[in-house]
């Protein structure tokens, strides 16, 4: 039960009836309430969500405590702090997500961004450079979600041309939505639909100079020990791959020679203790020369990297 946010909350005043609510006021009560509701990091997840209902800077709560909160605003950070006691992401409250330093507009529909995840696309950049004699580096990215690889890289690739595929059409739209607030819209040609189904009829065939993709890896029977604000918020499609977490990793590596181009890289963000089965896996493929590991923050090989053959008629005779 979240407690009451009284008038005159920690107030200057001694005085309840003329008091009114101040930023300093609201913030401690927020902190009380999810403190004793177990968030981690309660004074930061008060500031964010106040600061973005006010529109302001977080420093400006610092710099103005005594400043008076509108009764409709106190009532909407109620509201919103409860949710964030049931546990909601703070990203689906603010709908704000940073990744590669831009702002991802965030809802349900979508996984949030994880930091792991730029490991893949500051990769992918690099790689880049050694294409950079083409007129065109065509990209696929398999599972786009909110858009955040994809528009990334569109931002940061110049002579790119990515087709964003995703089997959910909410997450379809909340990729658009990113891709024009990002000014990159005509670069991505969005697809709704499963792998690479969607893209029979392109005319892109053996020409990806890369495909990327952060799939669903976790196991079904996993599902039960993730973190509420995993399990209960972000959308199972993009978390879960079937009973062995690998299924996504085996349905993108099966054709994957019809895509990938000669000396194209395929980059996979993986689970702690997937990465050995599913470079084995790519070996399998037969059509790869090298294959390189990054590792997280926390030291788990979580990108693989995977060079293809520079010479396809060659080596499959
Ligand atoms: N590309 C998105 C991300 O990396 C979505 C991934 C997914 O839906 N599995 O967050």
């Amino acid at each position: 039960m979240i407690g009451k946010l009284t008038k005159g909350e920690n107030n200057t005043s001694a005085d309840n009836d003329t008091a009114i609510v101040t930023i300093r006021g609201v913030i401690q009560w927020a902190v009380r309430e999810l403190q004793c509701s177990g968030i981690d990091s309660p004074r930061l997840d008060a500031e964010v969500i106040l600061s973005h209902l006010l529109g302001c800077d977080r420093t400006e709560l610092h710099t103005h405590p005594e400043k008076p909160v509108q009764c409709a605003i106190a009532s909407q950070y109620k509201k919103a702090i409860q949710r964030r006691v049931q546990r909601t992401p703070l990203q689906y409250i603010t709908h704000h997500a940073e990744f590669m330093s831009l702002d991802f507009y965030v809802n349900e529909s979508v996984l949030i961004p994880r930091p792991e995840t730029e490991l893949l696309v500051e990769a992918a950049i690099k790689k880049a450079n050694g294409f950079l004699s083409e007129d065109e580096i065509i990209v696929i990215d398999i599972g786009v979600g909110s858009g955040n690889i994809a528009v990334s890289l569109a931002k940061y690739i110049d002579i790119s041309k990515i087709y964003a595929i995703d089997i959910s059409p909410e997450a379809i739209d909340i990729a658009k939505i990113n891709a024009r607030k990002h000014g990159v819209e005509n670069k991505i040609t969005f697809l709704c639909g499963n792998i690479y189904e969607p893209l029979q009829s392109r005319g892109i065939k053996i020409k990806a100079h890369f495909i990327v993709s952060n799939p669903p890896y976790i196991a079904s029977s996993e599902l039960s020990v993730l973190q509420q604000e995993v399990r209960d918020y972000e959308p199972h499609t993009a978390l879960i791959s079937g009973t062995s977490g690998l299924e996504m990793f085996e349905r993108i590596l099966e054709d994957i020679s019809s895509w990938l181009r000669p000396s194209g890289f395929l980059l996979l963000e993986v689970a702690e203790k997937q990465a050995r089965q599913i470079i084995k896996m790519m070996k399998n493929t037969n059509i790869f020369t090298s294959i390189q590991r990054i590792k997280d923050y926390q030291n788990i090989s979580r990108i693989l990297i995977a060079q293809r053959e520079d010479n396809i008629g060659q080596d499959r005779n």
